[in-house]
């Protein structure tokens, strides 16, 4: 109840949610350690002091994840010494054993991906 008035044995204070005036005895300490009036007053969420058994079924052994490992495949289009073919690191020169036109079909038709493999 805002407002000055007299009540023995209490004093004027604040309520730290709202800011309205009230007396101290009417505050009441919350859980976050705010002092607040009743209509600002709310529980500790009953779920923060749930205990949970331990199940057993963790992991014995944690470890870091390794670095990658980038393996170079090279395919028969990109060991070729076409220069549109060709691929680095794979690329051989004088090695045309397959005809052009067949090697871009055969890129054309494969499922290898472009870039580095994981
Ligand atoms: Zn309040």
């Amino acid at each position: 109840m805002p407002g000055t008035y007299f009540k023995k044995g209490s004093h004027n204070a604040i309520c730290d949610v709202c800011g309205h005036k009230f007396k101290f005895t009417e505050l009441t300490k919350r859980w976050d350690g705010l002092v607040v009036c009743k209509d600002d007053f709310e529980n500790d969420h009953p779920q923060k002091y749930i205990r949970v058994r331990e199940s057993g079924l963790a992991v014995p052994e944690i470890r870091n994840r390794p670095a990658d490992i980038f393996v170079n495949a090279c395919t028969a289009w990109g060991a070729s010494s076409y220069a549109d073919l060709a691929e680095a690191d794979c690329a051989r020169a004088d090695v045309t054993t397959i005809d052009y036109a067949t090697l871009v079909a055969l890129k054309a038709a494969s499922v290898v991906p472009d870039g580095p493999f994981n």
